[in-house]
């Protein structure tokens, strides 16, 4: 069998996507590979096609131990003899996977990398002689990529001591310049075959928003936007609150987190699979894995933390082909909130010396500098992205939130004078404040805050009362990027003047900076046409595809994904022929649950034509 035979055979499909043909010749031509591709590109297939045709094992390094379990379930449905070895595992069972593996039972073996150091493992390693490593997630292995983890440093030990190099591929859906180099060094690569496939996903619409309210823009969003969609939130508090919040208003939401069970979980995330879920309301423990293809959008309730978590979370939407929207609701607060979780989350790190966390902390601030630079940028939103991987980037996209607004030149030289005569008058008296006290102080607003500490006697009080509060902190935030204004303080930030203050105050200096004009009229979107010849049928067939799932103890789309129940909704196979001619039924899979799909789908039509 050759590689097209083994796609037909065991995954039902006829053509490679683009990149695969490349990726698996290399490699089976024993040169190593690097495969740098989106999400969804289909980078499974470029590993596990080659191990079906090397001869014995593979081994598979991922970090996702709790991904192992639907993969391997997955390619056993496909009837790929496959196996894993984590610490979900009991001793007992770990030895008898490494017994049948030594034995030969397998030709993939999935293993997280903190099992690599251990002898056990090592001895059976250099017994068994390994045809390909690949190494999963390979962005992990790179202090300069946004999800550094140092067991994959164990990896280059590893190889090290093998007797036998074998050929070695990695994959990863984002990788900067920096972090392909640091993966090629790491694992000992001589003269791969890197593959770049292109990051723009053009169905998608990017946006950032600046809401004065998050809430109130939230739940005008979704009144807006009937489809299915994620929210994503930076806290496992603040997934709580937005759930609430949508379940008042009428809307069908579920939540997802790491402090709920694994059976909630596991049920959270199948009720929004099978849509009986509208909104799914998550931290970024969710979506790894997730293949669900209708998500018409993704919100950001705060600003992630890098750009590529953004880009890989946000591309979780459209992956149908459909327009769908990623959207960020922006607040400078949510900058500090990240800093915040950044300078915790490796305290508890004991794998690390302090310098390593120390350069990590670092690293991690200049990656979420880049993200503050992409929520504030008046600049197309896509070519960031795009140039942010590397890729070359027409200025104007035509197709995002900058392409479709327009901005407006506009002077605020008298604003600007307000609000730092503000400042200044304050810091005289020995006092600093906030950027929304002072935004507070200069609308006039009558909070308690405000008239306890006696500023609504101050000068420059209410001077602004014309203009909203929104648009006293957009200039303010302005002043404070052009450094008219400074962030001082480390207790809780206040608002000093900066550097460049004196050219206000003393040297009338003009200042223009670009404020949105009102948006064009939102253009009304068409009703979205069923996407299902039959929704009908294809609800059988969900039904059909859930009950059998259940008697596997699989997640329904190992059974078939939703785009072969779309098809088979078009085609209505009644052979084993027909059913072939599906793309993603391989023989294995016709075999296993042909007859009960194609008796379902006779007697739809059946009742149909009674009727
Ligand atoms: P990635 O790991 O790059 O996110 P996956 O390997 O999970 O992507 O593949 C994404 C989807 O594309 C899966 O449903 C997979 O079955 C499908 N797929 C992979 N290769 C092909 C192909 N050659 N033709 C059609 N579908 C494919
Ligand atoms: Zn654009």
């Amino acid at each position: 069998m050759d590689k097209y035979g083994v796609l037909k055979h065991y995954f039902g499909y006829d053509t490679f996507k683009p990149g695969q043909s490349e990726l698996i010749d290399s490699i089976l031509s024993g040169r190593d590979a690097l495969g740098v591709m989106p999400t969804g590109s289909g980078k499974s297939l470029c590993y596990q096609i080659p191990a079906m045709l090397l001869p014995g094992i593979s081994l598979i390094l991922s970090p996702l131990i709790s991904l192992m379990k639907d993969q391997v379930g997955a390619l056993v449905q496909s009837g790929v003899p496959a196996a894993y070895l984590n610490s979900s595992l009991s001793a007992t069972q770990q030895a008898a996977v490494l017994r049948r593996a030594l034995n030969g039972a397998y030709k993939i073996l999935y293993v997280a990398p903190e099992r690599l150091n251990s002898e056990d493992f090592l001895g059976f390693a250099l017994n068994t002689g390994l045809s390909m490593l690949t190494v999963d997630e390979a962005h992990c292995i790179s202090h300069w990529g946004h999800d550094f983890r140092p067991s994959y440093l164990k990896i280059t030990e590893f190889i090290s001591r093998l007797q036998y190099r074998p050929v070695i591929s990695a994959f990863t859906a984002t990788a900067t310049a920096k972090v392909r180099s640091d993966i090629a060094h790491a694992l000992t690569f001589k003269d791969p075959f890197v593959l770049v496939t292109g990051f723009d996903r053009k169905n998608l619409y990017f946006e950032v928003r600046k809401p004065a309210s998050k809430a109130a823009e939230l739940i005008k969003y979704i009144r807006s936007h009937a489809g299915s969609g994620i929210v994503y939130c930076a806290t496992r508090k603040s997934v709580e609150q937005v759930t609430r919040e949508l379940q008042d208003h009428g809307f069908s939401a579920t939540r997802y987190h790491a402090g709920l069970t694994d059976s909630e979980r596991r049920e959270n995330q199948d009720d929004f699979l099978y849509d009986k879920k509208t909104i799914m309301v998550a931290t970024n423990a969710f979506g790894m894995g997730i293949d669900k293809s209708n998500v018409s959008y993704v919100l950001h309730y705060h600003m992630p933390k890098n750009i590529e978590s953004y880009y890989q979370e946000a591309g979780r939407s459209g992956r149908d082909g459909e327009r769908a929207e990623c959207v960020i609701l922006y607040s400078p607060k949510d900058v500090l909130l990240n800093r915040f979780l950044i300078e915790n989350s490796q305290e508890t790190n004991e794998a690390l010396t302090a310098e390593e966390r120390e350069t990590i902390k670092e690293n991690e601030l200049d990656l979420l500098k880049q993200m503050t630079f992409y929520c504030t940028t008046g600049d197309c939103l896509r070519s960031f992205i795009l140039e942010y991987f590397g890729e070359q980037a027409p200025v104007y996209c035509g197709h995002c939130g900058s392409c479709d607004t327009v901005f407006e030149s506009t002077d605020v030289t008298v604003e600007a004078q307000k609000i730092i005569s503000c400042v200044i008058r304050i810091n005289r008296m020995n006092r600093s404040f906030g950027r929304s006290m002072i935004a507070d102080i200069l609308h006039g607003s009558k909070n308690a805050r405000i008239i306890d500490s006696g500023m609504d006697k101050l000068p420059t009080y209410a001077t602004m009362s014309d203009d909203s509060l929104h648009r006293i902190r957009i200039i303010m935030d302005y002043m404070i990027e052009n450094q008219y204004l400074r962030i001082s303080g480390s207790e809780y930030p206040v608002v000093i003047p900066g550097r460049r203050a004196i050219e206000i105050v003393k040297q009338n200096t003009p200042v223009f900076m670009k404020l949105p004009m009102a948006k064009k009229a939102a253009k009304p979107k068409p009703v979205k046409a069923s996407r299902h010849p039959d929704e009908e049928l294809f609800n059988k067939l969900k039904a059909l595809r859930t009950h059998l799932a259940l008697k596997a103890g699989v997640p329904p789309y190992v059974v078939f994904s939703n785009a072969v129940l779309s098809e088979m909704c078009l085609k209505l196979p009644c052979t084993k022929d027909e059913l072939l001619n599906v793309s993603g039924i391989g023989p294995i899979k016709c075999e296993r649950y042909g007859d009960s799909f194609m008796r379902l789908i006779k007697d739809h039509i059946e009742s149909v034509s009674e009727n």
